[in-house]
């Protein structure tokens, strides 16, 4: 029997996922070096599925690699790179577009230090859309080729700043500076109380939501010295189907939603993983709490391994996110990891931390949570 636990304690049962032994699907991103950026050999050399570290001056660092379930790469310095963008897309978002239209919750995350191409890959530039914009024009078209089918999309968009919730697409002046709660509904899960929805109904209405609630996040990290490097985003897709048709002379409907989470994380430069980075953290800056304790969460259930009927206390209530995302992690969602990395040397050790967590993040295998009773 599934459920949602409303505890944090519980007994879980492992089932490999379809498609792999980890519940989170994880693929590397590497980008090219940048105009800005003095152009050297790159310390990352990706093949098939594995990275591998090379031309690092510490010699162990060489003898480095892991192995993900996609490894992509676009390292010419400026690559004008479309092939790129859709790439990724079709490795990474096409799987949740199908999942979702499925009927089940998806997640993407991006997880990467400042300047490593996260915003790049989940929103991407005018002229070269990552993967929000190609999974939402995915989706509309979609929607023409199946009948029978009714079809509603609604439209969230917040951020975590320094533990608090803040709606980025409020039309309310009072309300844009609250800050909000979450709460937690018995069947459907974690949300965000007040978080205002905006029904859209084609592609344009939908990447005008995305663009006003960047732009919010931006301008307020000028105003807050920078907090886009320190804010998670996290724009969010319920749909709903309606289908209906009629059999033997009667009228059946049937309906079913999907949440669909977006995530563009904080820059990871300040925190590693627990227990393999030692608890890093760099001076003077401050402790991004939901950052650290999603690394604790992925940890714990990674930790767990294979082990069925394993009762376990996964800390999910100690950070705004990883409350948020509790049923994203570990829970009957598909879970999907975009891991951003530079190529450039004087990166290598926060690629290095990168790579770690990326690498733990896809050892936890699929989890379904059962009734105990
Ligand atoms: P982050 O969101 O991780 O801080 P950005 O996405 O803003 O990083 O990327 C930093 C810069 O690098 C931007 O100018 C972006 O356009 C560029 N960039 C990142 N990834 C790529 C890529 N794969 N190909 C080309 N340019 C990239
Ligand atoms: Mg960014």
């Amino acid at each position: 029997m599934i459920r949602h636990d409303t505890s944090d304690e519980m007994d879980y049962f492992a089932v490999q996922s379809p498609e792999s032994g980890s519940a989170i699907q994880v693929a590397v991103r590497l980008r090219p070096f940048l105009k800005a950026e003095h152009l050297e050999d790159s310390v990352i050399e990706m093949s098939g599925n594995t990275v591998r570290v090379v031309n690092a001056e510490n010699e162990n660092y060489n003898r480095l690699e892991f192995g993900f379930d996609s490894c992509l790469n676009s390292s010419d310095r400026d690559l004008f790179d479309f092939a790129a963008q859709d790439h990724v897309y079709q490795e990474m978002g096409r799987p949740l577009l199908e999942r979702a239209l499925e009927g089940y919750n998806v997640c993407l995350f991006a997880y990467g230090q400042t300047g490593s191409g996260k915003s790049f890959t989940m929103t991407g530039t005018d002229t070269n859309a990552g993967v929000i914009p190609r999974f939402v024009r995915e989706l509309f078209k979609r929607f023409l080729t199946l009948v029978d089918i009714v079809f509603t999309v609604e439209v969230s968009y917040c951020e975590i700043y320094n533990e608090k919730i803040y709606d980025l697409l409020s039309d309310d002046k009072v309300k844009d500076k609250k800050t909000l709660r979450i709460r937690e509904h018995p069947q459907s899960g974690p949300y965000v109380e007040h978080l205002s929805q905006h029904l859209a109904e084609n592609v344009t209405e939908v990447m005008d939501l995305l663009q006003k609630g960047t732009k919010r996040r931006a301008t307020a990290s000028t105003a807050m010295n920078d907090t886009s490097s320190r804010s998670h985003s996290i724009f969010t897709i319920v749909l709903s189907q309606l289908r209906s048709h009629t059999e033997m002379g009667l009228d059946v409907s049937f309906s079913c939603g999907s949440r669909i989470n977006l995530i563009d994380l904080a820059g990871s430069e300040r925190v590693g993983i627990a227990g393999t980075s030692g608890d890093r953290l760099k001076e003077g800056s401050l402790i991004n709490k939901s950052l650290l304790n999603l690394g604790k969460v992925i940890k714990k259930l990674a930790d767990l391994g294979s082990h069925r009927h394993k009762v376990a206390h996964i800390p999910y209530r100690d950070s705004q996110l990883t409350y948020l995302l509790k049923d994203s992690l570990g829970g009957n969602s598909r879970t999907s990891m975009i891991a951003t990395i530079s190529p450039a040397k004087c990166h290598l050790e926060e690629t290095l931390s990168t790579l770690r967590y990326a690498a733990t993040a896809r050892s936890i295998v699929n989890y379904v949570h059962i009734n105990e009773d």
